[in-house]
């Protein structure tokens, strides 16, 4: 699909800083944090004055609702010269996400709902619930570390616990944003 498609992202300088997709280059074109590159003249563009480029050659179009959108290849940022980082919501979810799905202490993969979150220094010695102390753990290995520290359980975590930076993208959250855009033009 020409929306996941990759679009390079340049910073102010025309320095290539990321790689993201064409759908989340519209919205940062739409947001105005960002301008499309015409690669035929480097000449750079709104998202208004993007749809009106009239390019010598065929480009694929990213249907809008009312108008179609080129989808461009490279965008230079306007405002930034970093891409802010993602950082996602501390959950249950998003450590198991963080762990892939993998028991931190014996690596057995399986289903998110039957892994169980550790804490690393157990709640009830103070332990908190924070990115830095927990962990996916299977059944097996929660019951048997009970309210031990690794250590006294002789347990070895597969890596220190740490806030996970990125994400994957999530394109259906950008395809709602796109929803909206299009629908207030
Ligand atoms: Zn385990």
């Amino acid at each position: 699909m020409v929306r996941h498609r990759p679009t390079l992202v340049l910073n102010k300088h025309w320095v290539p800083i990321d790689v993201t997709n064409v759908m989340r280059a519209l919205c940062k074109l739409a947001d105005g944090n960002a301008r499309a590159v015409n690669l035929e003249d480097f000449s750079t563009h709104d998202l208004d004055s993007w749809t009106r480029v009239g390019f010598r050659e065929a480009v694929a179009l990213v249907r809008g609702g009312s108008y179609d959108v080129p989808a461009p290849d490279v965008i230079i940022l306007t405002r930034y010269d970093r891409v802010p980082v993602r950082k996602p919501a501390f959950s249950r979810a998003n450590v198991i996400k963080r762990d892939r799905g993998a028991c931190q202490y014996c690596g057995l993969r399986d289903h998110a709902a039957r892994l169980t979150i550790d804490h690393v220094l157990p709640r009830s010695r103070g332990g908190a619930t924070v990115w830095s102390n927990c962990v996916a753990a299977c059944v097996a290995c929660n019951r048997r570390k009970n309210d031990r520290t690794p250590e006294e359980a002789r347990m070895r975590l597969a890596k220190p616990p740490a806030q996970p930076v990125w994400m994957p993208p999530r394109p259906w959250e950008d395809e709602a944003r796109w929803a909206r855009f299009v629908q207030g033009h």
